[in-house]
């Protein structure tokens, strides 16, 4: 497995996208299993990193001591374990989804959804809550039926699901522990073919009958018109397509206008394996340090329409910082800490241009358009709330205070991001 992570010219660790230096001098990067046990049993603070596809200061530690350590399981053996009888795979903490795929698949097995990009790793795209699209798709977290967690005191443990504090373990921020590895349930190998269609005048949009016309629906403008320029249709099976309110495209084509669509996972409604058309990106393309920020907004799949029109009226300040915005919807489920939390939901998406000094101050804006909408924003990416005032966004955030407390309670694996987060709730 490689680890992609970037680092500086100085030799600083950095995320993908590069906005972020992480506090640690140091990425520690053990290569057994008791040596990563020894790292956390002898460090004051711990965080993981992932595949480092965040946006945000979520997985850093704070200063960096001597006595914290930033953690990639990039040089553990990498373990992926097809159960075939019980449809069910267990995958080590720093596995990505793109190894994932091709060996589930190789099974004749399949995940219900994936992300944009397979390059992200497993552990850390459940732990943010991270989501794909599709009207009757949950949140790629609610696949997972067993979490085995390395916990502060240096205990491994294993929460599966229906057990008690399970629905706070998968999206959990890495709060609780190193995840060494997901059991995921499977489900038979199915077929996806993708179909690109033009433009849709937002005065057309019936966001209902546009978002359930596919298995997955992905709808991009670049704000720089009340339009969208391109829906993306990825049709389970062999459904027929069927798509009144835009004529389709005759070429493949890239989220972003005028970027070239060879990267971009097969189109044209040629079928191929989920987890070929699934993601928008190939997996054999190696995303280089993204020139790119990212924020998101999840928020109840009812407001999409009147939230689509707020979003409109912001689109002169919106639109010159803009790459890229997706809008696809995520099922309800019942993780705790998910942004998708018991509501079907509409999530808005913006990538960015890299410029953090003038993106910000139009994220403050899309937030104050998209505050009445009860949004919450994507874990992993750019937004400008503080921590400390999401708690009230999730029902159950006290719930996943007691947990972490339970397991972790003299908050090792706490930062300053989940100090905040969880700082009204803990006891
Ligand atoms: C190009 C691009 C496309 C994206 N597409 C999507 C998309 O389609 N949908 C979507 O919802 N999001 C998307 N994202 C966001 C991305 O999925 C999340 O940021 C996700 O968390 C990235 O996973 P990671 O492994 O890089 O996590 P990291 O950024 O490395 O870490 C995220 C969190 O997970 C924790 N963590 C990671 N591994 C472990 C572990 N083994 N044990 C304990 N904690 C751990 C970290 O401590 C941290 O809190 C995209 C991001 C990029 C850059």
């Amino acid at each position: 497995m490689t680890d992609a992570l970037a680092t500086g010219r100085d030799g600083a660790v950095t995320n993908w996208a590069g906005n972020i230096t992480f506090s640690a001098g140091e990425l520690h990067r053990p290569a057994s299993q008791a040596a990563l046990r020894d790292l956390v049993t002898g460090s004051r603070q711990v965080r993981v990193l992932g595949s480092g596809h965040s946006f945000n200061r979520i997985a850093d530690v704070d200063g960096g001591a001597a006595d914290t350590a930033l953690v990639s399981l990039a040089a553990l053996e990498p373990a992926v374990d097809v159960d075939t009888g019980a449809h069910t795979v267990r995958v080590s903490g720093g596995v990505r989804y793109a190894e994932l795929a091709r060996h589930v698949a190789s099974y004749g097995l399949a995940l219900p959804n994936m992300a944009s990009l397979p390059h992200i790793s497993v552990a850390g795209s459940v732990a943010t809550g991270t989501h794909g699209s599709g009207n009757g798709n949950q949140s790629l977290a609610e696949v997972v039926r067993s979490v085995e967690l390395l916990t502060a005191d240096g205990q491994t443990r294993v929460l599966s699901r229906g057990e008690d504090g399970f629905d706070g373990a998968v999206v959990a921020l890495g709060a609780l522990g190193v995840v060494l590895s997901l059991t995921l349930d499977l489900e038979p190998l199915y077929t996806v073919s993708q179909h690109v269609f033009g433009e849709l005048a937002l005065a057309q949009l019936d966001f209902e009958a546009v978002t359930s016309a596919a298995y997955s629906v992905s709808l991009f403008t670049d704000w720089r018109g009340p339009r969208f320029n391109q829906v993306w249709l990825k049709h389970r099976g062999e459904a027929a397509v069927g798509f009144p309110w835009a004529a389709p495209v005759s070429e493949p084509r890239h989220p972003v206008p005028g970027m070239p669509a060879v990267n971009c996972t097969e189109q044209l409604g040629v079928p191929g394996s989920w987890h070929e058309r699934l993601p928008h990106f190939r997996a054999e393309f190696t995303p280089s340090s993204g020139a790119e920020l990212q924020s998101e907004y999840l928020l109840p799949r009812e407001h999409a329409p009147a939230a689509l029109h707020a979003l409109d009226a912001l689109r002169d300040e919106v639109a010159p910082v803009l790459q890229v915005c997706e809008v696809r919807t995520v099922a309800a489920d019942s993780q705790w800490l998910s942004p998708a939390h018991g509501r079907d939901t509409a999530a808005f998406h913006f990538t960015w241009v890299p410029d953090t000094a003038a993106v910000l101050p139009v994220i403050a804006r899309v937030e104050q358009g998209l505050a009445p909408f009860s949004p919450r924003p994507h874990w992993g990416k750019v937004f400008g709330a503080d921590p400390s005032e999401l708690g009230d966004r999730y029902p159950h955030a006290a719930d996943f205070a007691a947990l972490a407390q339970r397991l972790d309670p003299r908050g090792k694996f706490r930062n300053a991001f989940l100090r905040s987060f969880l700082g009204p709730f803990l006891r």
